[in-house]
């Protein structure tokens, strides 16, 4: 089963995708997670978008593209994927299609977790605290919701119209967003 968790940053996409993962024994593919890595690594693609992550602005998609690549056609991961912050922009939704396509898989499920400003703001502090993230400060963390608002609503659209696709209140205590996951998956 392969699954998308969209939703603007501190909605949850990543506790829900890490309980998914062990549920369901799938893999987590979290650009952000990819993307810290790289800088961490400090590889070639990590002094690049060192700035950009810590503004809060979008990486290019060329360079989220290429990471998620090799994912999709590993075998031992086929039909196994959760995305957690991917695909964020119009240009990676219509990336995956593609991808999807060539490696014979497609998405079951779209979940979108709706969040407002506020709760994000609050959570998002409290996480900042608990995990030290370096782009996990109040400026940064606005001009990410901003960056979401931006680029979010062409993929809002591209993927509301799948019958797949359910949205869900990100609002909610975790426990009750997992079990309604779960009713919808009927797991
Ligand atoms: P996340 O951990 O998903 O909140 O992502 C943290 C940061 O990584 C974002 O604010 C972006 O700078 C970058 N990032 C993660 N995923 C993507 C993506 N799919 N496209 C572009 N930038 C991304």
């Amino acid at each position: 089963m392969n699954i998308i968790l969209f939703g603007p940053p501190g909605a949850g996409k990543g506790t829900q995708s890490k309980y998914l993962v062990k549920k369901l024994n799938c893999f987590q593919i979290s650009t952000g997670d990819m993307l810290r890595d790289e800088i961490e690594k400090d590889s070639e693609i990590g002094k690049k978008i060192t700035d950009n992550m810590n503004e809060g602005k979008f990486v290019n998609d060329d360079i989220v593209n290429n990471l998620i690549k090799n994912i999709l056609f590993d075998p031992l991961k086929k039909d196994k994927l959760i995305f957690d912050g991917y695909p964020r922009s119009l240009s990676q939704a219509k990336n995956l299609d593609l991808l999807l396509e060539s490696s014979k898989q497609k998405i079951d499920f779209i979940f979108f977790l709706n969040v407002n400003k506020d709760t994000i703001i609050k959570r998002i502090e409290k996480r900042k605290i608990l995990e030290r993230r370096s782009d996990d400060n109040t400026n940064t963390i606005l001009k990410r919701y901003d960056t979401y608002m931006q680029t979010t609503s062409p993929v809002l659209d591209f993927y509301s119209k799948n019958p797949n696709f359910y949205e869900i209140d990100g609002t909610l205590e975790i426990d009750k967003i997992t079990s309604k996951i779960n009713d919808i998956l009927k797991v």
